[in-house]
């Protein structure tokens, strides 16, 4: 399997720590808004990751957190906790807005099929074990207090931006605009370890008992704390979009390297954005669509699901309604193809060249998703395969077995139910015309067709068909 290493700029091939197993984090959301169908692009990528990786027979233990404390707006030390503004915002406690939101999250997952990871975990669940880490870290000497927080001194660690490749000073030139709030922070790369509840954080409702006092932890040591609790030390796969890896993901490094001493991460994998005309899709730009909102347009969230499979997780992808809409015509197709094979049972004999075949899609399709996950690849591997002429039994069989990985739920495709209500117009359309009443029966004609739904007579009956979208 091989995959590339946002640390090493390349491509890699994976080598488990512990073989069979691998261990994956990947960075959760923070629940302080709707989950959009950008969030959802990063975690399908990353379902396609580790389903590629069980069909490989790797045994995948993947941990998520869920962010409900700590992540301001900036996603550094400047600005508002963002569940603390999202509970002003919609006038809820912070505990009811990380609930709901976190709810939203997984129906969102489930909609576009993302197997749950093995441990979902939430950073306010974890006080104790940030709290550990952080007297670690001063015990050691990377941390430093102010009378506003405890810090990470990034000057004490000498691999301080390996990841995003950015020198020190650098950074300091990037955040140098920036409101510099705590007089007493000796450099603006130092990030909040732990936030003391004193000045603008003195009414902070989220707040927990430390050894520097009430207050509540930074951002990023919650991802160190919940991958060293559950997976160890040393970790296979880190996963998270972009974006993470300037700050949060250099961090995370950081904390967790200086407390251990052993390298945190082997490979670190980063998904790009989904945007909306050229700009990231993202809740501060308020640019976002949810599921819901696409579902609304006749969409399903698993047709959302094949157009990210249809780009390289490493590739922007600019969303359109257009293209959306292209991918559920790609599905019903799909889906179509399914209840046609499902009709065609016949199983003949496998000749020596049509068994060679199954192989050679098999191995193209298995090639395409170990070489970094191509996906588009892996996509058209399956169209060429249904085009092909494998008898139709084994064609169905090697479909539901590309579909372990793709995740479109074929398996489940069911000949869509005619609604009771577009029937009932059908008979009453059909006493009209048997009474010669054509006007009626153009009318209801026209009342179907509205509805979706085209309606041919036969003798004595008619047949309803459901319209492509
Ligand atoms: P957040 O809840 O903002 O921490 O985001 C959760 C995950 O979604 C992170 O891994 C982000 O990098 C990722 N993400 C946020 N916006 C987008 C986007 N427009 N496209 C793809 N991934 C995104
Ligand atoms: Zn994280």
């Amino acid at each position: 399997m091989k995959l590339y290493n946002t640390l090493s700029r390349s491509v890699e091939e994976l080598q488990p720590l512990n073989p069979p197993v691998v261990t994956m984090y990947t960075c959760g959301p923070t629940v302080y808004d709707y989950t959009h169908i950008g969030h959802m692009r990063t975690y399908t990528m990353v379902d396609i990751l580790r389903r590629t990786l069980t069909m490989q027979g790797f045994h995948v233990k993947q941990v998520m957190n869920v962010t409900d404390v700590g992540h301001l707006t900036s996603d550094g030390d400047t600005g508002e906790d963002k569940l603390e503004k999202g509970a002003k915002k919609y006038g809820k406690t912070v505990w009811e807005i990380a609930q709901f939101y976190t709810d939203f999250f997984h129906s969102a997952m489930k909609v576009i099929n993302i197997l749950p990871p093995d441990v979902e975990s939430k950073a306010t669940d974890h006080i104790p074990e940030m709290i550990e880490l952080i007297q670690t870290l001063g015990k050691k000497g990377f941390t430093y207090e102010t009378d506003e927080a405890i810090y990470f001194d990034v000057s004490k660690f000498s691999n301080y931006g390996k990841l995003s490749r950015q020198k020190i000073d650098e950074k300091l030139q990037a955040v140098r605009d920036e409101v510099f709030e705590d007089p007493q922070k000796k450099h603006p790369a130092d990030f909040v370890l732990w936030f003391k509840r004193v000045g603008k954080f003195a009414d902070h409702t989220m707040h927990w008992p430390s050894p520097w006092g009430e207050g509540f932890p930074g951002w990023h040591i919650e991802c160190s704390a919940m991958s060293m609790k559950y997976l160890g030390e040393s970790i296979d796969i880190h996963t998270g979009g972009i974006d993470h890896i300037p700050v949060h993901h250099e961090n995370e490094i950081a904390q967790s390297e200086g407390a251990t001493g052993k390298k945190f991460v082997q490979i670190w994998v980063h998904p790009n954005f989904l945007q909306v005309d050229g700009q990231k899709m993202s809740k501060s730009l308020g640019n976002f669509y949810t599921y819901e909102d696409v579902q609304k347009k006749g969409i399903e969230p698993l047709a959302l699901r094949l157009l990210f499979l249809q780009a390289h997780y490493r590739q922007s992808l600019n969303f359109t309604w257009e293209s959306a809409k292209g991918a559920q015509e790609t599905l019903d197709k799909l889906k179509n193809t399914v209840l046609t094979l499902r009709s065609q049972t016949e199983r003949s004999m496998l000749s020596e060249d049509k068994l060679a075949k199954i192989d050679e899609y098999r191995i193209a399709f298995r090639t395409a998703l170990a070489n970094d996950l191509q996906t588009p690849q892996a996509v058209s591997v399956m169209f060429e395969m249904l085009k092909s002429n494998i008898p139709s039994e084994d064609k169905l069989d090697l479909l539901y077995e590309f579909d372990e990985v793709l995740g479109l739920d074929l398996a489940k495709t069911e000949q869509e139910k005619i609604p009771d209500e577009i029937i009932q117009l059908g008979w009453t359309r059909l006493q009209a015309r048997q009474a010669k009443d054509f006007a009626k029966s153009d009318e209801l004609r026209k009342l179907i067709e509205e509805k979706g739904y085209n309606i041919e007579d036969r003798e004595e009956t008619f047949e309803i068909i459901k319209k492509n979208r």
